[in-house]
């Protein structure tokens, strides 16, 4: 077992030392900032809360791996995300990718 000092609480940091946890590290996570998260984080004002950050991974195939791997996926509700593609000749919300591709060659 080894003591690790992560700096940084961002989805990089957190992530990591839940992995080195789970293998039975001793883990220290510092954060420079008043709440965890890094860019994934929102804030608070004025009682509202505004996610400004993080809203979808591309690389989703990595990330629901890591967050599986860390026992975290299950507990978690995703919605998809819908685009509106806006231009001159179109605007709308593609059901799928061959629409986007279609739409993107007008
Ligand atoms: C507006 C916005 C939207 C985004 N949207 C998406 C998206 O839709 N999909 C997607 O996949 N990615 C998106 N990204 C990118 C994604 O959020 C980042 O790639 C990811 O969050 C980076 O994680 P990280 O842990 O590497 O770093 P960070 O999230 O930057 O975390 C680093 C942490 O380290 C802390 N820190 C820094 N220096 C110190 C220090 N000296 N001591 C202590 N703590 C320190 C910081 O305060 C921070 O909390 C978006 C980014 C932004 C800004």
């Amino acid at each position: 077992m080894k003591n690790v000092i992560i700096i940084g609480s961002g989805i990089g940091g957190l992530v990591a030392g839940n992995l080195l946890a789970g293998r039975g590290h001793k883990v220290a996570i510092f954060e420079a900032h008043s709440m965890p998260g890094g860019y994934t984080a929102g804030f608070y004002r004025k009682g509202y809360y505004f996610e400004s950050g993080t809203l979808s991974f591309e690389a989703s195939a990595s990330v629901f791996k890591a967050m599986k791997d860390i026992g975290v996926f299950e507990k978690i509700d995703f919605v998809k995300q819908r685009l509106r593609f806006v231009s001159e000749s179109f605007d709308g919300i593609p059901g799928n990718t061959e629409d986007k591709v279609t739409w993107l060659k007008i």
